[in-house]
């Protein structure tokens, strides 16, 4: 009985000392992953994810802040998200507008994160709108740009976790040679319809035309659905064009798109500018821009 009772308070105690040592080697193990092993991080879309993921590879855990299926544009972040950043090491901004709201919060509560500006030098494509400046935050939508983004991203890696650069340089190199491969794949796909014209919903495939020689036109005004002005304007200019695919972006409305479709005699494709492995994605998006184009009703 005695042995029983004292192998039993064993037991409590046992469980109570490995219950603090559990939540004192979570504690360490959680200053150990943050500060040496695996750090977290936060990116805004998806597409930074899989560039961060590949040049980082398992020193990483990423947050996305904008999950698919939701629109970045004008983005709140959770009060969950807002917790989960304050154990964070860095965010990677890409350039959407509600990021500097986030900046500017987290500089007044005076909390330390390192927020990394991912879209550095890369060449900003500038829209005047009824005279109002816009700047096209889908900077990841392009082959070009992207390659800022890596070399970005793996100067940011270096200094955070400076123990890693080779890894992190090897890593690079080898993301760097698919982006190459897949850019000269896109070139082979897009040359041939070089001046050509697409529509699509939402306007996030200018650094995608641009780098292809290729001319975006937007449904969607400034974030806002035509007037039936407008709508009727681009519906003229798509039959002059001979336009018959309308391409929409899985957050967007459908219905639009959908009447858009049924005024041009055309169909609706959906390509989404947020889908996280954007090398795949690119080459998806060129091959259904080619059938667009190539269609045989097309005259050009
Ligand atoms: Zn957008």
């Amino acid at each position: 009985m005695k042995t029983m009772f004292y192998s039993i308070t064993c037991c409590i105690l046992f469980i109570i000392a490995s219950g603090c040592s559990d939540s004192t080697k979570l504690e360490s193990k959680a200053h150990k992953l943050s500060t040496n092993e695996q750090m977290t991080v936060f990116v805004t879309v998806p597409p930074q994810k899989s560039i961060i993921q590949a040049i980082a590879g398992k020193y990483v855990h990423i947050e996305v802040m904008v999950s698919p299926g939701k629109e970045p544009h004008d983005y709140q972040p959770t009060p969950k998200q807002m917790l989960a950043l304050y154990s964070a090491k860095a965010y990677f901004e890409i350039g959407i507008p509600f990021e500097k709201t986030l900046v500017a919060k987290f500089k007044k509560m005076n909390i330390k994160v390192n927020f990394i500006d991912m879209h550095k030098n890369t060449k900003q494509l500038v829209y005047d709108i009824n005279g109002k400046t816009t700047i096209d935050p889908h900077i990841w939508m392009s082959p070009i740009q992207l390659k800022t983004l890596c070399f970005n991203t793996l100067n940011a890696l270096i200094k955070l976790m400076p123990q890693h650069k080779v890894y992190f340089e090897n890593n690079y190199k080898v993301y760097i040679e698919k982006l190459d491969k897949t850019h000269k794949e896109l070139k082979v796909l897009l040359k041939p319809f070089k001046g050509n014209t697409f529509f699509v919903f939402h306007p996030a495939f200018g650094y995608f035309a641009r780098d292809f020689g290729l001319n975006q036109e937007a449904v969607e005004i400034e974030g806002k659905e035509p007037t039936p002005k407008e709508f009727f304007n681009l519906i003229s200019k798509a039959k002059r064009n001979d336009i018959k695919v309308i391409f929409v972006e899985p957050q967007f409305s459908q219905k639009s798109a959908q009447a858009f479709a049924e005024a041009i005699h055309g169909s609706v494709i959906s390509i989404n500018p947020l889908s996280e492995n954007i090398l795949d994605n690119f080459l998806y998006i060129a091959k259904e821009l080619k059938s667009s184009f190539s269609s045989p009703k097309r005259n050009n």
